[in-house]
């Protein structure tokens, strides 16, 4: 507690289902990620992805097998401490109906306007932001409907990038964008994973061709494991 951790990550014989009598989504399942390497984790719907992303961000526990972030046992950790460490990105991007500020703070509440101001930057978000009419002070509307969905997606990217978590997972968005904003947003992408341990549901080819590992889930099993070339 209070020590940053180095992201190491190993989910270890993992048994879940979504009920006592729901069918078995993961038996046995074991996955180790060194600290700081991109998992890009691509498989037919219904494989199991989100469900990974579920107990990852521990929105579910196991039934059996556990996860480990540094070698510990992740329920060791406090909720606060594993929130401060592990950022989860969706990219249907969920704003409040705050300021442009209030919502990338979000990500760390004791974050300076600098902090916030270069997280934007960092971003690709500061451009658009400037631009508007009350710039950081600007309200986004409920949900964020006052903004166009790639700016809040930037916005989303921006708030991960404030809180500077060891651990991100992402679960990259489908949602069309134009050809500017889609570069934006992966340069941002970029920035967000470099660096960390990150596991991303991938839709890009550029974030799967990116990756150090790419994991090939079939029905709650990886059925191939390894970098773009061998794969
Ligand atoms: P997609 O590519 O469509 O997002 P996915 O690989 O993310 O698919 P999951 O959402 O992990 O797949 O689903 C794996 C299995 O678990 C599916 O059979 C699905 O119906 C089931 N499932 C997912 N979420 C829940 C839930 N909250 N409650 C019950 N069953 C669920
Ligand atoms: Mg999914």
């Amino acid at each position: 507690e209070g020590v940053p951790i180095c992201g190491e990550l190993l989910l270890e014989n993992i048994a879940f289902r979504y009920g006592k009598d729901a069918p078995w989504i993961f038996k046995n399942f074991s996955l180790y990620i060194p600290a700081g390497q991109t998992v890009a984790v691509v498989g037919e719907t219904g494989c199991g992805k989100s469900t990974l992303v579920n107990l990852i961000c521990r929105f579910y526990e196991p039934e059996e097998g556990s996860i480990q972030i540094d070698g510990r046992d992740y329920r060791e950790w406090t909720q606060h401490w594993l929130h401060s460490q592990l950022g989860y990105v969706v990219q249907t991007p969920l704003l409040f109906s705050g300021t442009v500020r209030e919502n990338i703070r979000y990500g760390r509440l004791d974050a300076t306007d600098d902090e916030i101001e270069q997280a934007a930057r960092d971003a690709n978000a500061y451009a658009f932001i400037e631009r508007l009419e009350q710039g950081f002070d600007t309200p986004v509307g409920e949900g964020g409907a006052l903004l166009s969905v790639g700016q809040k997606q930037l916005i989303c990217l921006a708030r991960a990038l404030v809180a500077n978590p060891r651990i991100i997972v992402l679960d990259e968005a489908t949602s069309s964008v134009d050809t500017e904003t889609e570069v934006l947003i992966q340069g941002a992408i970029n920035r967000l994973l470099a660096g960390r341990t990150s596991i991303v549901i991938a839709h890009r080819l550029s974030t799967i061709r990116n990756a150090d590992r790419i994991i090939l889930m079939d029905k709650g099993r990886i059925i191939e494991d390894g970098d773009h070339q061998s794969l």
